[in-house]
């Protein structure tokens, strides 16, 4: 599922094809991903308009329209990206999915791909009305140790990888980016958060800085999620040799924890 860092290129990714530009067309071939609004509602509202600036707020991107109060909200679900391509040119690939599409006045088009259909798209004045944004925790790239730590205390009976997936206590990290962050701070993912030592805390915090901040800096030129990391990131052995990447005679543990196919290094993370 795209996470926050992946989310962050998305929005990169709008912001430079996707701004300025009248909408001249708009096709959705799954109008049940548009919530509560009418497609011809959807429709009505946003011809003719463009789009203005965009920011990402946990796993969402949230589009200002000129002339219009409405924002145009955007979840990915599970297999969320985007594409712009040339109006009409053949969907080949990813783009078979495409499930939204706005067309410009600069004869191009910009696709919402959602493979599972599991993504959302809402237009509405107050992105705090959609109870999944209003509920969300704090930026983890925003707040200081001493905020962290206080989130932490408020969940002293937490499983850790179950109090990171938890977008209420903080946005915008998922399965893959809490598997790196736990093995980055050496924390087994089946502790609890009152038996966390201070300095496994700070690494706890420092690990989602660096992991976020790392995967935000090599973010890809494209509009979909996937990530080539380096041998050294946990993640980039997780569909190959399950090798820690610490030390190559540590096998890496695959197993269900917090309801998510979690891995880690059992030797490494205590
Ligand atoms: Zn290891």
């Amino acid at each position: 599922m795209p996470e926050l860092p992946d989310v962050e290129n998305f929005k990169v990714y709008f912001r430079r094809n996707g701004l300025n530009k009248k909408i001249t067309a708009i096709e959705c071939s799954t109008p049940s991903l548009i919530k509560e609004v009418r497609f011809s509602d959807f429709k009505k509202k946003l011809m003719e308009k463009k789009f203005k600036d965009v920011r990402r707020r946990g796993k969402f991107l949230i589009i200002d329209i000129a002339r219009i109060p409405e924002k145009l909200i955007i979840h990915f679900g599970m297999t969320g990206g985007l594409s712009y391509a040339e109006q009409d040119t053949e969907r080949k690939g990813r783009d078979r999915f495409s499930r939204l599409i706005f067309k410009f006045d600069n004869n191009e088009e910009l696709r919402w791909l959602n493979v599972r259909k599991l993504g959302k798209i809402y237009l509405k004045k107050d992105p705090e009305s959609v109870e999944l944004i209003k509920e969300l925790g704090p930026e983890p790239l925003q707040i200081s140790e001493r905020q962290f730590f206080e989130l932490l205390r408020k969940c002293q009976n937490k499983n850790i990888k179950a109090f990171l997936l938890d977008q209420r206590n903080i946005a915008g990290i998922g399965n893959i980016y809490s598997d790196e962050i736990l093995f980055r701070a050496k924390i087994n993912p089946h502790r609890i958060i009152e038996t966390l030592s201070k300095i496994e805390k700070q690494n706890l915090y420092q690990g989602t800085i660096n992991a976020l901040r790392e995967a935000i800096e090599i973010r890809p030129s494209y509009g979909m999620y996937g990530i080539r990391f380096e041998t050294d990131w946990l993640l980039s052995h997780r569909h190959k040799d399950m090798e820690c990447p610490r030390n190559k005679n540590h096998k890496l543990k695959r197993e269900i924890i917090a309801g998510r196919a979690a891995i880690y290094c059992p030797i490494c993370q205590k």
